[in-house]
């Protein structure tokens, strides 16, 4: 069985004294005989990219980015592009959050040619769809995941897709096991009559939406859950440590 991604979303939060004394607490945790059976990976805003680099250096945690352009350059003022993050270091880069979607209006069709611009500097994207709690007081949750996912997923190539339902994420609120299991199976059979049961198997499916050491056991436990994206608890090296040894 493939392991379990967990994936720290930093968001808007750190300078770099705060950014680097977390960073530099998961690189010794991860060098350490405790490490867990999970793959880690941690996503800090762009200016902290390089100095983060620097530190996970040989500890296996890997580094991401939150956001890219489509373009590859140009004029886009205040954007960054997929080749800078990979410049500095980064292997994933987390796309359609829905805080970017709300904040900045971005469609599915903009998240789809981010996706495709990531996979061609080399990044594997993380697709973060999701519905909001209106859709699904509606009964129309797994209809907004299949649309977001139909109009943002690659023709091919290796992608990451995070569930996380909008009134999850940094609300405290979590989805329950039997949700999640609903949204995962759903995504995963989409995946399958789209590229193939291979390729879906193939596909880490994670869950987002205020998972912390209490709750991750069980959330990672459902299945095709295939690790977690957790905002607000990896900005506790603890914490985050501790969503990883939920995976074992
Ligand atoms: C997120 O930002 O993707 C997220 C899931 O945040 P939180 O864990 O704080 O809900």
């Amino acid at each position: 069985m493939a392991r379990k991604l967990i994936a720290g979303n930093w968001k808007m939060n750190g300078l770099l004294a705060g950014a680097t004394a977390l960073a530099g607490e998961l690189a010794a945790r991860a060098k350490g005989p405790q490490a867990p059976a999970c793959d880690f990976l941690v996503c800090p805003p762009a200016q902290l990219l390089f100095p983060v680099a620097e530190l996970l250096e040989d500890s296996g945690i890997a580094l991401g980015a939150q956001d890219c352009h489509w373009a590859q350059s140009g004029a886009h003022t205040g954007d960054i592009s997929a080749a800078m993050l990979a410049d500095a270091g980064c292997s994933h880069v987390i796309l359609g959050h829905s805080e970017r979607r709300g904040d900045h209006g971005e469609s599915s069709a903009q998240v789809k040619a981010k996706v495709e611009a990531a996979q061609l500097a080399g990044l594997i994207p993380i697709i973060c769809v999701g519905e909001t709690a209106e859709e699904r007081k509606a009964g129309q949750a797994l209809q907004v995941i299949e649309a977001q996912l139909r109009e943002s997923l690659p023709e091919a190539g290796d992608v990451v897709i995070a569930y996380e339902p909008v009134w999850a994420i940094g609300t405290g609120l979590t989805a329950t096991p039997g949700d999640v299991a609903e949204a995962h199976a759903h995504i995963h059979g989409l995946l399958a009559a789209w590229h193939g049961g291979a390729a879906a198997d193939a596909t880490a499916i994670l869950y987002g939406g205020s998972v912390k050491p209490e709750n991750a056991g069980e959330l990672l436990a459902v299945d095709h859950v295939g690790g977690a994206l957790v905002g607000g608890a990896s900005l506790k090296a603890l914490d985050f440590w501790a969503i990883g040894e939920a995976c074992s």
